[in-house]
């Protein structure tokens, strides 16, 4: 494509987003709200909604990170039947987990979303589990408050001039005990909750991170209610997860694949005996087109839930209704953008 079609396309894309920004300002501010790439919806439409999944991931690192090591259109067209598959099986909603200096692409998404019918949701917030090698290099040097200011500015103005907001924030640490930079950018995860009302999502690498990381967000007066504990089922002691959803957070099992069905339908039987199911999300964290492989890779589906995963909760007694706090009501009320206090 030549650049000056692709600046109109993309300029095109954009005003979308602008378009959308003076119906969030001016909105009744008490009115529940979700944010996706293609501005606010309310959360009764949602509907069916993963809320873990990628469509792009380049793990080069924050330093080499650029996206000129792929072709939008290539990734467009490799992700877009895969996400069709998945809007036909009945999913109305796609979280996008995937964050900046990881391969976050905000037009990409937008386009995807038009495309496929499906309501995709984008985040703010950097991601420093793995050793810290997807944080920049300015997070060494300024403060959580600055850093926050950071994500801040994308809630009000939108990502990398597109006018598209990001509608959670997302964050990860290792296991613990949390490095001091993985503790700071907890900090500025809360205080851009308390700015902007955006849920925090948080990937984690056991039970004693995750405890640790919510004694942060207390700490500056955030909600548990405010922490999406991601990847949950690191943790096997079921102990950690009973105690974070009686706090209020919400627990995500979010690893969902063929060889998974049978653990993540013991955690949510633990989970339902101990009647939290109110609590519970779960998803595949699956897909993506890998930057820096040919074609992307392997590019795996979002089907499991549906093929797989749902039957086999019938089959566990689970009923509609449960499938549907889980899968329905559970992200609406996790993905709603507002302040928790707590
Ligand atoms: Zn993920």
């Amino acid at each position: 494509m030549s650049s000056r079609r692709k600046f109109i396309q993309q300029g095109s894309i954009a005003l979308i987003g602008s378009f959308l920004t003076p119906r969030i300002g001016r909105g009744n501010s008490n009115k529940d709200m979700i944010m996706t790439v293609n501005g606010p919806l309310s959360p009764s439409e949602l509907k069916f909604t993963l809320t873990h999944e990628h469509v792009l991931v380049d793990f080069i690192g924050a330093e080499k990170l650029s996206k000129d090591r792929y072709n939008a259109e290539e990734v467009f067209n490799v992700a877009l039947p895969v996400l069709q598959d998945l809007k036909k099986l009945g999913c109305s909603t796609f979280v996008d987990c995937t964050p900046a200096f990881l391969g976050r692409d905000i037009l990409l998404l937008q386009r995807l979303s038009i495309a496929s019918g499906l309501h995709i949701i984008t985040n703010t917030g950097y991601y420093g589990a793995v050793g810290e090698k997807y944080l920049p290099k300015h997070v060494y040097s300024e403060t959580a408050e600055q850093i926050s200011e950071r994500w801040i500015k994308e809630w009000k103005f939108g990502i990398d001039g597109t006018g598209v907001k990001p509608g959670f924030i997302k964050t990860g640490v290792d296991k613990a005990p949390l490095t001091a930079t993985q503790q700071k950018i907890i900090n500025a995860a809360a205080l851009t909750h308390l700015a902007t009302g955006l849920t925090i999502a948080i990937h984690t690498g056991n039970g004693d991170a995750a405890v640790k990381h919510l004694e942060i967000l207390k700490a500056k007066g955030v909600s548990p209610s405010a922490r999406i504990w991601v990847h949950a089922q690191n943790e096997t002691d079921t102990t950690y997860h009973i105690k974070a959803a009686k706090s209020g957070s919400w627990v995500s099992f979010d690893g969902v694949n063929t060889s998974s069905v049978k653990a993540n339908i013991n955690y949510l039987k633990t989970m339902k005996n101990a009647g939290l199911l109110g609590s519970v999300l779960v998803s595949h964290d699956s897909g993506w087109y890998h930057v820096g492989e040919p074609k992307g890779g392997k590019y795996n589906n979002y089907n499991c839930i549906f093929e797989e995963f749902i039957p086999a909760m019938k089959q566990n007694g689970f009923t509609r209704k449960e499938i549907d706090t889980i899968f329905i009501k559970n992200p609406a009320k996790a993905m709603t953008v507002k302040v928790k206090r707590g």
